[in-house]
Protein backbone atom coordinates (compact mmCIF):
# COMPACT_ATOMS: atom_id res chain seq x y z
CA UNK A 1 0.00 0.00 0.00
CA UNK A 2 1.98 3.15 -1.24
CA UNK A 3 -0.59 5.76 -2.13
CA UNK A 4 -2.88 7.26 -0.66
CA UNK A 5 -5.54 8.40 -3.80
CA UNK A 6 -6.00 12.50 -3.39
CA UNK A 7 -8.55 14.30 -4.75
CA UNK A 8 -8.06 15.42 -8.19
CA UNK A 9 -4.71 13.95 -8.45
CA UNK A 10 -5.39 12.42 -11.87
CA UNK A 11 -5.43 13.40 -15.24
CA UNK A 12 -9.16 13.25 -16.31
CA UNK A 13 -8.57 14.20 -19.89
CA UNK A 14 -5.94 11.42 -20.16
CA UNK A 15 -8.62 8.84 -18.51
CA UNK A 16 -11.52 9.71 -20.69
CA UNK A 17 -9.13 9.43 -23.99
CA UNK A 18 -7.96 6.06 -22.46
CA UNK A 19 -11.39 5.09 -22.32
CA UNK A 20 -12.14 5.63 -25.82
CA UNK A 21 -14.97 3.02 -27.05
CA UNK A 22 -15.84 2.36 -23.40
CA UNK A 23 -19.69 4.32 -22.56
CA UNK A 24 -18.84 6.78 -20.04
CA UNK A 25 -21.27 9.66 -18.86
CA UNK A 26 -19.61 12.89 -17.87
CA UNK A 27 -22.39 15.49 -17.14
CA UNK A 28 -22.16 16.30 -13.78
CA UNK A 29 -26.08 16.00 -12.84
CA UNK A 30 -25.83 12.49 -14.18
CA UNK A 31 -22.59 11.66 -12.27
CA UNK A 32 -24.01 13.14 -9.15
CA UNK A 33 -27.05 11.17 -8.96
CA UNK A 34 -24.37 7.84 -9.88
CA UNK A 35 -22.58 8.99 -7.18
CA UNK A 36 -25.69 8.71 -4.47
CA UNK A 37 -27.27 5.44 -2.28
CA UNK A 38 -29.80 5.11 -0.18
CA UNK A 39 -27.20 6.55 3.34
CA UNK A 40 -30.18 9.36 3.25
CA UNK A 41 -31.72 6.68 5.54
CA UNK A 42 -29.35 8.26 7.90
CA UNK A 43 -29.17 11.96 9.51
CA UNK A 44 -25.86 11.19 10.50
CA UNK A 45 -24.00 9.85 7.54
CA UNK A 46 -26.16 12.39 5.00
CA UNK A 47 -24.36 15.94 5.86
CA UNK A 48 -21.44 13.89 6.13
CA UNK A 49 -21.19 12.58 2.11
CA UNK A 50 -23.14 15.29 1.60
CA UNK A 51 -21.22 16.52 -2.47
CA UNK A 52 -19.14 13.54 -2.49
CA UNK A 53 -19.42 12.90 -6.03
CA UNK A 54 -16.78 10.75 -8.48
CA UNK A 55 -15.50 12.65 -11.90
CA UNK A 56 -16.61 10.32 -14.52
CA UNK A 57 -19.45 7.11 -14.82
CA UNK A 58 -17.73 4.47 -17.22
CA UNK A 59 -20.31 1.18 -18.00
CA UNK A 60 -18.24 -1.66 -19.04
CA UNK A 61 -20.46 -4.11 -21.09
CA UNK A 62 -17.31 -7.10 -20.73
CA UNK A 63 -15.16 -8.47 -19.11
CA UNK A 64 -12.38 -6.96 -21.60
CA UNK A 65 -13.86 -3.70 -20.83
CA UNK A 66 -13.66 -4.09 -17.51
CA UNK A 67 -9.64 -5.32 -18.27
CA UNK A 68 -9.26 -2.03 -20.08
CA UNK A 69 -10.78 0.48 -17.24
CA UNK A 70 -8.94 -1.61 -14.11
CA UNK A 71 -5.24 -1.60 -16.10
CA UNK A 72 -5.95 2.61 -17.51
CA UNK A 73 -7.66 3.43 -13.55
CA UNK A 74 -4.57 1.47 -11.97
CA UNK A 75 -1.71 3.75 -13.88
CA UNK A 76 -3.13 6.93 -13.65
CA UNK A 77 -3.80 5.87 -10.06
CA UNK A 78 -7.71 7.34 -10.38
CA UNK A 79 -9.93 6.07 -7.46
CA UNK A 80 -12.40 3.26 -8.49
CA UNK A 81 -15.96 2.83 -6.33
CA UNK A 82 -18.20 -0.04 -8.31
CA UNK A 83 -21.95 1.04 -8.32
CA UNK A 84 -24.65 -2.14 -8.57
CA UNK A 85 -27.84 -0.27 -8.60
CA UNK A 86 -26.41 1.92 -5.46
CA UNK A 87 -29.53 1.03 -3.24
CA UNK A 88 -26.70 0.53 -0.68
CA UNK A 89 -28.08 1.97 2.85
CA UNK A 90 -24.10 3.15 4.13
CA UNK A 91 -22.56 5.49 1.28
CA UNK A 92 -21.09 2.25 0.13
CA UNK A 93 -20.83 2.96 -3.14
CA UNK A 94 -20.92 6.83 -2.49
CA UNK A 95 -16.94 7.83 -3.85
CA UNK A 96 -14.97 9.92 -0.93
CA UNK A 97 -12.02 10.60 -2.91
CA UNK A 98 -13.87 11.23 -6.47
CA UNK A 99 -12.72 9.22 -9.50
CA UNK A 100 -14.58 6.50 -11.20
CA UNK A 101 -17.89 5.47 -10.44
CA UNK A 102 -17.86 1.51 -12.43
CA UNK A 103 -21.43 0.81 -13.16
CA UNK A 104 -21.66 -2.97 -13.45
CA UNK A 105 -25.41 -2.59 -15.02
CA UNK A 106 -24.74 -3.45 -18.52
CA UNK A 107 -23.21 -6.72 -17.45
CA UNK A 108 -26.10 -8.76 -17.11
CA UNK A 109 -25.72 -11.82 -18.60
CA UNK A 110 -27.61 -14.94 -16.72
CA UNK A 111 -24.63 -17.00 -17.85
CA UNK A 112 -26.53 -20.46 -17.04
CA UNK A 113 -28.91 -22.30 -14.46
CA UNK A 114 -28.61 -25.66 -13.43
CA UNK A 115 -30.72 -27.65 -10.73
CA UNK A 116 -29.09 -26.02 -7.39
CA UNK A 117 -26.61 -23.19 -8.88
CA UNK A 118 -26.54 -20.24 -11.40
CA UNK A 119 -24.07 -18.48 -12.77
CA UNK A 120 -24.27 -14.65 -13.60
CA UNK A 121 -23.09 -11.40 -14.79
CA UNK A 122 -22.66 -8.81 -11.56
CA UNK A 123 -24.63 -6.06 -12.86
CA UNK A 124 -27.92 -8.54 -13.38
CA UNK A 125 -30.75 -8.09 -11.28
CA UNK A 126 -31.77 -10.46 -8.60
CA UNK A 127 -35.58 -10.67 -9.91
CA UNK A 128 -34.23 -11.46 -13.47
CA UNK A 129 -31.90 -14.30 -11.89
CA UNK A 130 -35.05 -15.47 -9.58
CA UNK A 131 -37.27 -15.72 -12.20
CA UNK A 132 -34.76 -17.58 -15.17
CA UNK A 133 -34.16 -19.73 -12.36
CA UNK A 134 -37.65 -20.55 -11.59
CA UNK A 135 -38.18 -21.79 -15.57
CA UNK A 136 -36.23 -24.90 -13.64
CA UNK A 137 -37.96 -24.86 -10.25
CA UNK A 138 -35.17 -23.16 -8.65
CA UNK A 139 -34.77 -20.14 -6.99
CA UNK A 140 -32.01 -17.49 -5.34
CA UNK A 141 -31.94 -18.63 -1.50
CA UNK A 142 -32.27 -15.23 -0.43
CA UNK A 143 -32.88 -11.65 -1.59
CA UNK A 144 -33.09 -8.33 -0.08
CA UNK A 145 -36.62 -6.66 -0.07
CA UNK A 146 -35.01 -4.56 -2.98
CA UNK A 147 -34.68 -7.81 -5.04
CA UNK A 148 -36.57 -5.78 -8.19
CA UNK A 149 -33.66 -3.22 -8.28
CA UNK A 150 -30.72 -4.33 -7.01
CA UNK A 151 -27.40 -6.36 -8.45
CA UNK A 152 -26.46 -9.91 -7.37
CA UNK A 153 -22.69 -8.16 -7.70
CA UNK A 154 -24.24 -5.14 -5.15
CA UNK A 155 -25.72 -7.92 -2.58
CA UNK A 156 -22.87 -9.99 -2.57
CA UNK A 157 -20.36 -6.75 -1.56
CA UNK A 158 -23.07 -5.00 0.10
CA UNK A 159 -25.87 -6.90 1.98
CA UNK A 160 -26.21 -9.08 4.53
CA UNK A 161 -29.58 -11.12 4.16
CA UNK A 162 -32.93 -10.73 3.75
CA UNK A 163 -35.78 -12.86 2.37
CA UNK A 164 -35.34 -16.22 2.50
CA UNK A 165 -32.80 -16.06 5.64
CA UNK A 166 -35.19 -17.64 8.02
CA UNK A 167 -34.13 -21.10 6.07
CA UNK A 168 -30.47 -20.23 4.68
CA UNK A 169 -29.28 -18.32 7.37
CA UNK A 170 -27.06 -15.03 6.46
CA UNK A 171 -25.30 -14.33 2.97
CA UNK A 172 -22.04 -14.59 4.95
CA UNK A 173 -22.75 -18.26 6.10
CA UNK A 174 -20.93 -21.10 4.59
CA UNK A 175 -22.34 -22.53 1.02
CA UNK A 176 -24.50 -19.47 0.26
CA UNK A 177 -21.82 -18.26 -1.98
CA UNK A 178 -20.07 -20.52 -4.76
CA UNK A 179 -17.48 -18.80 -6.66
CA UNK A 180 -16.76 -15.53 -8.00
CA UNK A 181 -14.54 -14.21 -10.85
CA UNK A 182 -12.47 -10.73 -9.70
CA UNK A 183 -10.43 -8.73 -11.60
CA UNK A 184 -7.74 -6.82 -9.56
CA UNK A 185 -7.09 -3.02 -10.02
CA UNK A 186 -3.03 -3.50 -11.57
CA UNK A 187 -1.52 -2.29 -14.73
CA UNK A 188 -2.10 -5.72 -15.80
CA UNK A 189 -5.15 -6.87 -14.49
CA UNK A 190 -5.61 -10.38 -13.43
CA UNK A 191 -9.06 -12.26 -13.71
CA UNK A 192 -9.29 -14.48 -10.19
CA UNK A 193 -11.46 -17.16 -10.04
CA UNK A 194 -12.14 -18.25 -6.34
CA UNK A 195 -14.37 -20.80 -4.89
CA UNK A 196 -15.16 -23.10 -1.63
CA UNK A 197 -14.47 -20.92 1.33
CA UNK A 198 -11.89 -18.68 -0.84
CA UNK A 199 -14.98 -16.29 -1.26
CA UNK A 200 -14.90 -14.77 1.72
CA UNK A 201 -12.12 -12.75 0.71
CA UNK A 202 -14.50 -10.93 -1.72
CA UNK A 203 -17.79 -11.30 0.21
CA UNK A 204 -19.14 -8.24 1.98
CA UNK A 205 -15.84 -6.27 1.07
CA UNK A 206 -18.13 -3.86 0.06
CA UNK A 207 -16.11 -2.87 -3.03
CA UNK A 208 -12.39 -2.53 -1.55
CA UNK A 209 -11.29 -6.32 -3.01
CA UNK A 210 -11.36 -6.23 -6.83
CA UNK A 211 -14.19 -5.65 -9.24
CA UNK A 212 -16.28 -8.68 -9.36
CA UNK A 213 -17.64 -9.87 -12.74
CA UNK A 214 -19.22 -13.19 -12.38
CA UNK A 215 -21.22 -15.37 -9.32
CA UNK A 216 -21.77 -18.64 -8.86
CA UNK A 217 -24.69 -18.35 -6.77
CA UNK A 218 -26.06 -21.83 -4.90
CA UNK A 219 -30.11 -21.97 -4.84
CA UNK A 220 -32.66 -23.50 -3.56
CA UNK A 221 -36.32 -25.60 -4.46
CA UNK A 222 -39.14 -22.75 -5.79
CA UNK A 223 -41.91 -23.21 -3.95
CA UNK A 224 -45.14 -21.84 -4.08
CA UNK A 225 -44.97 -18.98 -1.61
CA UNK A 226 -48.29 -17.84 0.39
CA UNK A 227 -48.31 -14.39 1.52
CA UNK A 228 -49.77 -14.01 5.16
CA UNK A 229 -50.73 -11.45 7.53
CA UNK A 230 -51.72 -12.31 11.42
CA UNK A 231 -52.93 -9.72 13.92
CA UNK A 232 -51.86 -10.09 17.57
CA UNK A 233 -53.61 -7.97 20.54
CA UNK A 234 -49.92 -7.23 22.53
CA UNK A 235 -46.60 -7.13 20.38
CA UNK A 236 -44.99 -9.85 23.11
CA UNK A 237 -47.39 -12.36 21.39
CA UNK A 238 -47.00 -11.60 17.90
CA UNK A 239 -43.47 -11.65 18.56
CA UNK A 240 -43.51 -14.82 20.24
CA UNK A 241 -45.64 -16.75 17.73
CA UNK A 242 -43.07 -15.11 15.45
CA UNK A 243 -40.28 -17.32 17.08
CA UNK A 244 -42.84 -20.51 17.44
CA UNK A 245 -43.05 -20.42 13.39
CA UNK A 246 -39.50 -20.14 13.14
CA UNK A 247 -38.34 -22.87 14.93
CA UNK A 248 -41.21 -25.25 13.50
CA UNK A 249 -38.60 -26.65 11.30
CA UNK A 250 -41.32 -28.83 9.59
CA UNK A 251 -42.85 -26.11 8.39
CA UNK A 252 -40.71 -23.87 4.99
CA UNK A 253 -40.90 -20.66 4.78
CA UNK A 254 -39.38 -17.48 3.77
CA UNK A 255 -40.25 -14.90 5.60
CA UNK A 256 -41.74 -13.96 9.34
CA UNK A 257 -41.26 -10.04 10.16
CA UNK A 258 -42.89 -8.60 13.17
CA UNK A 259 -44.20 -4.95 13.62
CA UNK A 260 -45.07 -3.24 17.15
CA UNK A 261 -48.04 -0.65 16.42
CA UNK A 262 -47.75 2.09 15.36
CA UNK A 263 -45.62 0.63 12.45
CA UNK A 264 -48.20 -0.43 10.34
CA UNK A 265 -49.96 3.16 9.92
CA UNK A 266 -46.58 3.56 7.53
CA UNK A 267 -48.15 1.11 5.37
CA UNK A 268 -50.74 2.83 3.56
CA UNK A 269 -51.53 -0.34 0.47
CA UNK A 270 -52.20 -2.90 3.46
CA UNK A 271 -54.43 -0.61 6.27
CA UNK A 272 -57.65 -2.46 5.70
CA UNK A 273 -55.70 -6.09 6.44
CA UNK A 274 -54.31 -4.60 9.83
CA UNK A 275 -57.20 -2.99 12.47
CA UNK A 276 -55.78 0.05 14.38
CA UNK A 277 -53.50 -0.88 17.65
CA UNK A 278 -52.76 -4.41 16.50
CA UNK A 279 -49.13 -5.78 16.07
CA UNK A 280 -48.99 -8.02 13.12
CA UNK A 281 -46.60 -10.60 11.69
CA UNK A 282 -46.21 -10.85 7.66
CA UNK A 283 -45.19 -14.48 6.26
CA UNK A 284 -44.35 -15.94 3.25
CA UNK A 285 -44.99 -19.74 3.83
CA UNK A 286 -44.86 -22.43 1.45
CA UNK A 287 -48.11 -23.89 0.56
CA UNK A 288 -47.92 -27.28 1.41
CA UNK A 289 -47.14 -26.28 5.05
CA UNK A 290 -49.87 -23.75 5.20
CA UNK A 291 -52.49 -26.32 6.42
CA UNK A 292 -50.23 -25.91 9.99
CA UNK A 293 -50.61 -22.27 9.90
CA UNK A 294 -54.04 -22.08 11.26
CA UNK A 295 -53.33 -24.21 14.36
CA UNK A 296 -50.26 -22.24 15.37
CA UNK A 297 -51.99 -18.67 15.02
CA UNK A 298 -55.01 -19.99 17.04
CA UNK A 299 -52.27 -21.25 19.82
CA UNK A 300 -51.04 -18.08 19.98
CA UNK A 301 -54.33 -15.65 19.88
CA UNK A 302 -53.92 -14.03 16.46
CA UNK A 303 -55.94 -14.02 13.32
CA UNK A 304 -55.58 -14.30 10.24
CA UNK A 305 -56.58 -10.93 8.23
CA UNK A 306 -54.80 -11.47 4.43
CA UNK A 307 -53.93 -14.34 2.55
CA UNK A 308 -52.58 -14.89 -1.35
CA UNK A 309 -52.18 -17.84 -2.45
CA UNK A 310 -48.49 -18.15 -4.60
CA UNK A 311 -50.47 -18.34 -8.33
CA UNK A 312 -51.04 -15.03 -7.38
CA UNK A 313 -47.69 -14.14 -6.37
CA UNK A 314 -46.60 -11.63 -9.46
CA UNK A 315 -50.08 -9.65 -9.03
CA UNK A 316 -50.82 -6.61 -6.76
CA UNK A 317 -48.94 -6.30 -3.39
CA UNK A 318 -45.94 -7.69 -2.31
CA UNK A 319 -45.59 -8.31 1.39
CA UNK A 320 -41.65 -8.82 0.84
CA UNK A 321 -41.54 -5.12 0.30
CA UNK A 322 -42.80 -4.10 3.20
CA UNK A 323 -40.52 -6.18 5.28
CA UNK A 324 -36.41 -5.78 6.03
CA UNK A 325 -35.31 -2.07 5.35
CA UNK A 326 -38.34 -1.29 3.35
CA UNK A 327 -39.99 -0.69 6.59
CA UNK A 328 -37.93 2.02 6.93
CA UNK A 329 -38.53 3.16 3.67
CA UNK A 330 -42.34 3.70 4.08
CA UNK A 331 -41.53 5.09 7.43
CA UNK A 332 -39.73 7.61 5.90
CA UNK A 333 -42.40 8.41 2.94
CA UNK A 334 -45.08 9.49 5.52
CA UNK A 335 -42.22 10.96 8.76
CA UNK A 336 -38.51 12.00 6.85
CA UNK A 337 -37.45 12.56 10.47
CA UNK A 338 -37.34 8.58 11.36
CA UNK A 339 -34.16 6.32 10.79
CA UNK A 340 -33.33 3.44 12.32
CA UNK A 341 -31.10 0.45 13.65
CA UNK A 342 -29.97 -2.80 12.82
CA UNK A 343 -30.09 -5.68 15.66
CA UNK A 344 -29.36 -9.00 16.28
CA UNK A 345 -30.38 -10.38 19.87
CA UNK A 346 -29.34 -13.27 21.44
CA UNK A 347 -30.50 -16.55 20.92
CA UNK A 348 -33.33 -17.17 23.37
CA UNK A 349 -36.12 -18.51 22.96
CA UNK A 350 -38.21 -16.38 25.40
CA UNK A 351 -37.29 -12.87 24.01
CA UNK A 352 -36.43 -11.54 27.39
CA UNK A 353 -34.33 -8.88 25.91
CA UNK A 354 -36.90 -7.91 22.87
CA UNK A 355 -39.35 -7.50 25.73
CA UNK A 356 -37.08 -5.55 27.76
CA UNK A 357 -36.43 -3.49 24.87
CA UNK A 358 -39.92 -2.88 23.38
CA UNK A 359 -41.13 -1.89 26.66
CA UNK A 360 -38.04 0.70 28.26
CA UNK A 361 -37.61 2.83 24.49
CA UNK A 362 -41.60 2.47 23.94
CA UNK A 363 -42.16 4.95 21.00
CA UNK A 364 -39.16 5.94 20.16
CA UNK A 365 -37.77 2.58 19.16
CA UNK A 366 -40.42 1.33 17.30
CA UNK A 367 -39.88 -2.49 17.40
CA UNK A 368 -39.43 -4.20 13.66
CA UNK A 369 -38.71 -7.94 13.99
CA UNK A 370 -36.81 -10.16 11.38
CA UNK A 371 -36.69 -13.98 12.19
CA UNK A 372 -34.10 -15.47 10.42
CA UNK A 373 -31.14 -18.49 11.39
CA UNK A 374 -27.92 -18.06 12.44
CA UNK A 375 -25.62 -20.92 13.53
CA UNK A 376 -28.87 -23.43 13.39
CA UNK A 377 -30.64 -21.43 15.56
CA UNK A 378 -33.52 -18.86 15.00
CA UNK A 379 -32.79 -15.67 16.39
CA UNK A 380 -34.96 -12.31 16.41
CA UNK A 381 -32.66 -9.58 14.31
CA UNK A 382 -34.38 -6.14 14.07
CA UNK A 383 -34.48 -2.97 12.25
CA UNK A 384 -36.23 -0.55 14.73
CA UNK A 385 -37.30 2.67 13.25
CA UNK A 386 -36.17 5.06 15.83
CA UNK A 387 -37.66 8.77 16.44
CA UNK A 388 -34.27 10.82 15.59
CA UNK A 389 -33.74 13.65 17.64
CA UNK A 390 -30.00 13.71 17.83
CA UNK A 391 -26.90 12.20 17.11
CA UNK A 392 -25.72 12.35 20.81
CA UNK A 393 -29.25 10.42 21.63
CA UNK A 394 -29.07 7.99 18.77
CA UNK A 395 -25.52 7.17 19.98
CA UNK A 396 -26.75 6.59 23.56
CA UNK A 397 -29.73 4.07 22.09
CA UNK A 398 -27.18 1.87 20.48
CA UNK A 399 -24.63 2.08 23.80
CA UNK A 400 -27.83 0.60 25.50
CA UNK A 401 -28.58 -2.01 23.45
CA UNK A 402 -24.95 -3.01 23.30
CA UNK A 403 -24.66 -3.13 27.15
CA UNK A 404 -27.53 -4.70 27.79
CA UNK A 405 -25.90 -7.97 24.89
CA UNK A 406 -27.57 -6.90 21.58
CA UNK A 407 -25.27 -6.68 18.80
CA UNK A 408 -25.60 -3.45 16.53
CA UNK A 409 -24.90 -3.20 13.00
CA UNK A 410 -24.55 0.31 12.91
CA UNK A 411 -26.01 2.04 10.06
CA UNK A 412 -24.92 5.23 10.71
CA UNK A 413 -21.19 5.09 9.52
CA UNK A 414 -19.77 4.42 6.47
CA UNK A 415 -16.44 2.64 7.61
CA UNK A 416 -16.71 -0.69 7.33
CA UNK A 417 -15.33 -1.54 10.90
CA UNK A 418 -18.04 0.88 12.50
CA UNK A 419 -20.18 -0.86 10.71
CA UNK A 420 -21.90 -4.71 11.56
CA UNK A 421 -18.78 -6.31 11.10
CA UNK A 422 -16.07 -4.64 13.68
CA UNK A 423 -13.32 -5.83 12.04
CA UNK A 424 -11.78 -6.97 8.61
CA UNK A 425 -11.03 -10.09 8.36
CA UNK A 426 -7.45 -10.81 8.03
CA UNK A 427 -7.40 -13.05 5.02
CA UNK A 428 -9.73 -9.92 3.28
CA UNK A 429 -7.00 -7.58 4.19
CA UNK A 430 -4.21 -9.87 2.67
CA UNK A 431 -5.96 -10.28 -0.63
CA UNK A 432 -6.87 -6.79 -0.58
CA UNK A 433 -3.16 -5.82 -0.83
CA UNK A 434 -2.81 -8.51 -4.11
CA UNK A 435 -5.66 -7.00 -5.86
CA UNK A 436 -5.46 -3.51 -4.82
CA UNK A 437 -1.75 -2.48 -4.56
CA UNK A 438 -2.91 1.04 -4.95
CA UNK A 439 -5.33 1.49 -2.35
CA UNK A 440 -7.83 2.85 -5.34
CA UNK A 441 -11.04 0.74 -4.84
CA UNK A 442 -13.56 2.44 -2.80
CA UNK A 443 -11.13 4.20 -0.39
CA UNK A 444 -11.64 5.99 2.97
CA UNK A 445 -14.41 3.29 3.85
CA UNK A 446 -11.95 0.86 6.12
CA UNK A 447 -10.28 2.55 9.23
CA UNK A 448 -7.40 -0.09 9.06
CA UNK A 449 -6.51 0.22 5.40
CA UNK A 450 -6.50 4.28 6.20
CA UNK A 451 -3.65 3.59 8.79
CA UNK A 452 -1.65 1.35 6.52
CA UNK A 453 -1.79 3.76 3.93
CA UNK A 454 -0.58 6.71 5.69
CA UNK A 455 2.23 4.59 7.73
C1 LIG B 1 -35.35 0.06 0.98
C2 LIG B 1 -34.13 -0.79 1.14
C3 LIG B 1 -34.25 -2.10 1.56
C4 LIG B 1 -33.11 -2.92 1.71
N1 LIG B 1 -33.25 -4.20 2.15
C5 LIG B 1 -32.16 -4.98 2.29
C6 LIG B 1 -32.27 -6.33 2.71
O1 LIG B 1 -33.37 -6.87 2.89
N2 LIG B 1 -31.13 -7.06 2.87
C7 LIG B 1 -29.90 -6.53 2.59
O2 LIG B 1 -28.90 -7.24 2.73
N3 LIG B 1 -29.77 -5.28 2.15
C8 LIG B 1 -30.86 -4.49 1.99
N4 LIG B 1 -30.71 -3.21 1.54
C9 LIG B 1 -29.41 -2.75 1.09
C10 LIG B 1 -29.19 -2.99 -0.44
O3 LIG B 1 -30.39 -2.78 -1.13
C11 LIG B 1 -28.76 -4.38 -0.76
O4 LIG B 1 -27.62 -4.74 -0.06
C12 LIG B 1 -28.54 -4.58 -2.27
O5 LIG B 1 -28.31 -5.93 -2.50
C13 LIG B 1 -27.39 -3.78 -2.84
O6 LIG B 1 -27.34 -4.01 -4.24
P1 LIG B 1 -26.98 -2.84 -5.26
O7 LIG B 1 -26.88 -3.43 -6.61
O8 LIG B 1 -27.89 -1.71 -5.13
O9 LIG B 1 -25.52 -2.47 -4.71
P2 LIG B 1 -24.82 -1.06 -4.59
O10 LIG B 1 -25.50 -0.21 -3.59
O11 LIG B 1 -24.64 -0.49 -5.94
O12 LIG B 1 -23.39 -1.51 -4.04
C14 LIG B 1 -23.24 -2.03 -2.74
C15 LIG B 1 -21.76 -2.27 -2.46
O13 LIG B 1 -21.29 -3.30 -3.32
C16 LIG B 1 -20.17 -2.87 -4.09
N5 LIG B 1 -20.30 -3.52 -5.41
C17 LIG B 1 -21.38 -3.51 -6.23
N6 LIG B 1 -21.14 -4.25 -7.33
C18 LIG B 1 -19.89 -4.75 -7.21
C19 LIG B 1 -19.06 -5.57 -8.02
N7 LIG B 1 -19.49 -6.06 -9.19
N8 LIG B 1 -17.80 -5.85 -7.59
C20 LIG B 1 -17.34 -5.39 -6.40
N9 LIG B 1 -18.09 -4.61 -5.59
C21 LIG B 1 -19.34 -4.29 -5.98
C22 LIG B 1 -20.28 -1.37 -4.14
O14 LIG B 1 -19.01 -0.76 -4.31
C23 LIG B 1 -20.86 -1.06 -2.76
O15 LIG B 1 -19.82 -1.01 -1.80
C24 LIG B 1 -31.84 -2.38 1.41
C25 LIG B 1 -31.72 -1.06 0.98
C26 LIG B 1 -32.84 -0.28 0.84
C27 LIG B 1 -32.69 1.14 0.35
Amino acid sequence: MTTKPSVKSFDLDALMNSLQGIEAIADPQQVAKLSQDYHTFSPVLTPKLAGKVGDLVVRPANEQEVLKVAATCAKLRVPVTVRGAGTGNYGQCVPLHGGVILDMTKMHEILWVKPGVARVETGVRLAAVDKKAREIGWELRMVPSTYRTATVGGFIAGGSGGIGSIQYGLLGDRGNLLGLKVITLEAEPRIIELRGDDVQKVNHAWGINGIITELEMPLGPAYPWAEVIVTFDEFMTAARFGQALGDADGMIKKLISVFASPIPQYFHALQQYIPEGTHPAFLMVAEPSLEFLPGLVQQYGGRITYQKPAQEAEKGTHLAEFTWNHTTLHARSVDTSITYLQSIFPSDRSLQLVEHMYHHFGDEVMMHLEFFRVKGAVIAGALQLVRYTTEERLNEIIRYHEQQGVMIANPHTYIIEDGGRKVIDPEQLKFKEMVDPYGLMNPGKSKVLELKIHK
